[in-house]
């Protein structure tokens, strides 16, 4: 079956929800959505490989919603995800895409949050659970959640929710699951333990995989060679070359993302580290400077980076080759979302070549092509500048404002225009504000005599 020229409207899906994959400009289906939707609308089971960025999520999203009886408030679709970051974003996708359905509840069952106010949110009745796998299961034991009206059970990233070591959790919640339900498990490689996983909780899978080989080209990749007294400099170049908008830089140690940050801050280089160190606020904060496009680099570690994910990646950097192929896929992945190109680019050096040999043998794409490092002329402009800048309320949740007050605020009684002001995210603590640049003093003196919901609420610039 060819899935190219496929459109939503030949889809089993109602029409409010045709009307809203619209508003959201979702025209054309990815490769994914097109060999997926139909049988998960179909109601079959289904095994697919899909990275992030795929659009994977609304595949599951659009399923579980059209298969609601919103009139029944009990669970009847859960979605076990690895981490906080990816089960928030994605509840917002399936909010979004199910926003033609009246009084549709989603709740997000996430570790690190005290469980008390999760319990008391479900005795109000939900339809969809987005989660982690350990913190679904307390619930479970704690009888606060019930699966006995489940309809569809999602795993999303399986194989990450694996090499985290959920795999007891998954297993204890897919068989409180009633038997007669749809599952769909989405994984970006298929290590053997996904087999184990899929064999007793599937009936009878469709499998899918994401990646035609017209796919995977849309990445750019490009291998530089390298000596490690000239890394840094190497690194430097590629950014003053191709001054990517976000990027992601992967190390291998946090000593190394340590060392990488400092160099590129002294540069002048906005850069942050994301690393398994910080406490939540402070990876909260570089996650929503990232997401707000007011950082340029971010350097992180593989396990640091899990549950990153940002739409629109425009490179992705690795510092250092992984020694395992499967995480250079992961990598790769990141960038080129949605139909949209990516450039991946690799620092290789003397004693990583012979991992370079086990990609190629992994991903069987033949003997790498090598780019010289002579030819990377820096850009006129200079090293990028992230076009954001974040400002910070020190007021949030706990008082009560939502994004649309901070909004309002600053479009009606500052004078700036919406395209001006960027993403605004609400925590329990403070409002992050991502502003254009160079309108960031302007903003910070306009919340000096414009009130947020009803109040001057003091401002920073971070
Ligand atoms: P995902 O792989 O599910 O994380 O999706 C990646 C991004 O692509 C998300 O920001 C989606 O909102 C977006 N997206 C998903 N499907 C489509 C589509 N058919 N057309 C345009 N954007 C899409």
């Amino acid at each position: 079956m060819s899935e190219a020229g496929t459109v939503f409207s030949s889809l089993d899906l109602d029409q409010g929800f045709l009307e809203t994959l619209e508003q959201l400009g979702y025209v054309t289906p990815t490769p994914i959505q097109a060999s997926a939707l139909p049988v998960a609308l179909a109601g079959k089971d289904l095994i697919a490989q899909a990275a992030t960025g795929s659009g994977k999520t609304a595949v599951f999203a659009l399923s579980l919603l059209s298969r609601l009886n919103l009139k029944f408030f009990g669970v009847q679709a859960l979605v076990l995800c690895p981490t906080r970051e990816l089960a928030d974003q994605v509840a917002v996708e399936v909010r979004k895409l199910g926003r033609s359905l009246d009084h549709l509840k989603v709740v997000t069952l996430c570790g690190g949050v005290p469980i008390r106010g999760q319990a008391a949110s479900l005795a109000h009745g939900a339809h969809v659970i987005v989660g982690t796998p350990g913190r679904v299961q307390d619930h479970l034991s704690r009888e606060t959640l019930v699966l006995g009206g489940l309809r569809t059970l999602v795993l999303d990233e399986a194989d990450r929710m694996l090499e985290m070591g959920f795999i007891d959790d998954m297993v204890a919640v897919a068989r409180q699951c009633p038997p007669a339900r749809q599952t769909l498990l989405f994984s970006a490689t298929f290590p053997p333990q996904i087999d184990a996983l899929a064999k007793p909780f599937l009936r009878d899978p469709v499998t899918i995989s994401a990646r035609p080989a017209g796919e995977a080209l849309r990445i750019d990749q490009r291998f530089y060679e390298v000596l490690d007294e000239t890394r840094l400099i190497v690194l430097a170049s590629l950014l003053a070359h191709y001054r990517p908008g976000t990027c992601l830089v992967f190390v291998n140690t946090k000593a190394q993302g340590r060392d990488v940050v400092s160099f590129l801050q002294d540069q002048g280089i906005v850069a942050r580290e994301l690393s398994g160190d910080l406490e939540q606020r402070d990876r909260d904060e570089v996650m929503v400077l990232f997401a707000g496009r007011c950082l340029s680099v971010l350097v992180a570690t593989d396990v640091a980076s899990r549950g990153l994910d940002i739409a629109a990646l425009d490179a992705v950097v690795n510092y250092e080759v992984t020694p395992d192929p499967e995480v250079h896929v992961h990598r790769v992945g990141r960038t080129g979302r949605a139909g949209v190109g990516g450039l991946a680019l690799t620092l290789v050096g003397p004693r990583e070549r012979t991992l370079i040999r086990r990609i190629e043998e992994f991903t069987g794409s033949g003997p790498t092509a090598w780019s010289p490092t002579a030819d990377l002329e820096p850009s006129p402009l200079g090293f990028p500048v992230p076009p954001r800048a974040m400002l910070k309320l020190l007021d949030g949740k706990k008082d009560k404002i939502r994004p649309g007050d901070v909004l309002g605020a600053l479009t009606a009684a500052a004078g700036f225009t919406r395209e001006q002001i960027g993403a605004i995210k609400v925590t329990e603590w403070g409002t992050w504000v991502a502003v254009d640049r160079d309108l960031a003093e302007r903003v910070l003196q306009a919340f000096a005599t414009v009130p947020v919901k009803g109040k001057l609420r003091r401002a920073v610039k971070i």
